[in-house]
């Protein structure tokens, strides 16, 4: 099962590819895909403007505005599933795939999420309000509620109703008045009993649940290191496990998740905390071929050859962009002080090293 993430212009692309790469590192059967494609501003008139400062006018713009089935008041959010709609058609997606926008503009009733017929929209915006952690944990999480709800066919907008829990019980069905709530949600990476017996009831594969919860779990763990363990000065013990994790064992095995590519270059830094120079990876180039290998699974052995080959050319900029992004991921993950004895660090010309004491690295695959 596939998920398509698209975006509306305003949506800072930087952000976005946050957002894939946190659900992406996740494995299982459900792929995440970020689309770069950028809808066309004459075909949708709409999208030529953005005001960041605009309100609808409602009592809060904090707060959801309930629909209100007696009165009928009107689901404005056709434009944004407008462009699911046009993505769906126009690259000829799955029916059984999920198409999901996400959206820094304020819709009408100010909901932070929805899905209808496996198009959804996402909102991006005000997160800072609510937490100082990274928005791609409140926005990754609503990526997958929204899937998971339709999957178990919940009407999340007529309210109340029998699947959706006005009294917040930290479960993924709770009715989120505010974004206070979706944080509280978050916090507690649950689902309550009544909603394991929908999910089997409406049976949706085991290894799509499984996945959903490791990602819940993993965005739990990911903010209570944030509350727990951000005064931290000092190294720990980093591992490798039989599954090929890096985790933090000290630290409830907070779990450093890259991607094969990157995970290969910062596991061959793990080995060689003596340091390696840029121009003197090509030496090492077995090495990380073996390494990558190995993480990459499903990949053939030519992509594997070029992409190794590109990483070790001292030309080019692919060493720097990878150890770049792998950087920032621990950086985000870690916060500072800790973050700087993970990152992968040096001068031009001078070795590229992590600087952590050796003792406390334990490789075991
Ligand atoms: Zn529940």
């Amino acid at each position: 099962m596939k998920v398509y993430l698209i975006k509306t212009p305003e949506y800072n692309f930087e952000d976005f590819n946050e957002v894939f790469e946190l659900l992406s590192s996740f494995d299982g059967p459900i792929e995440f895909i970020a689309s770069e494609y950028e809808f066309d501003k004459q075909q949708f008139p709409f999208l030529q403007k953005f005001y960041p400062d605009f309100k609808f006018k409602y009592d809060s713009d904090l707060q959801k505005v309930n629909f209100d089935k007696e009165f009928g008041m009107p689901l404005s959010w056709s434009e944004l599933f407008s462009l699911c709609d046009f993505y769906r058609h126009t690259f000829n997606i799955d029916p059984n795939d999920f198409v999901v926008l996400l959206t820094i503009r304020r819709n009408a009733l100010n909901w932070f999420s929805y899905c209808e017929n496996k198009n959804a929209f996402v909102h991006t915006g005000d997160w800072e309000n609510y937490t100082n952690a990274n928005s791609k944990y409140p926005i990754a999480y609503q990526v997958v509620e929204n899937v998971m709800q339709s999957l178990m066919k919940i009407d999340t907008v007529t309210i109340p109703n029998i699947n959706v829990h006005k009294d917040s019980r930290g479960c993924m069905n709770d009715f989120c008045e505010n974004k206070e709530q979706i944080i509280l949600k978050l916090r507690t990476a649950d689902i309550c009993p009544d909603c394991i017996e929908k999910i089997q009831g409406e049976n949706i594969e085991q290894p799509i649940v499984n996945q959903v919860i490791e990602i819940f779990e993993g965005i739990r763990k990911e903010l209570l290191f944030r509350q727990k363990f951000k005064t931290l000065i000092t190294p720990v013990p980093i591992s490798i496990n039989e599954k090929k994790q890096i985790l933090l064992p000290q630290l409830n095995n907070l779990e450093i998740r890259l991607n094969p590519l990157f995970k290969a270059l910062y596991i061959f830094y793990l080995k060689h905390t003596e340091g390696v120079r840029l121009n003197e990876l090509n030496d090492f180039k077995a090495e990380l071929l073996n390494l990558y290998d190995d993480l990459s699974g499903a990949d053939n052995p030519h992509t594997i050859e070029l992409r190794i080959s590109d990483l070790v050319n001292p030309i080019g900029g692919s060493f720097s962009q990878k150890k770049s992004k792998i950087n920032k991921i621990i950086t985000d993950l870690l916060g500072e002080p800790l973050a700087n004895f993970y990152r992968i660090e040096g001068q031009p010309g001078e070795p590229f090293k992590i600087n952590i004491p050796s003792r406390l690295i334990d490789i075991r695959y």
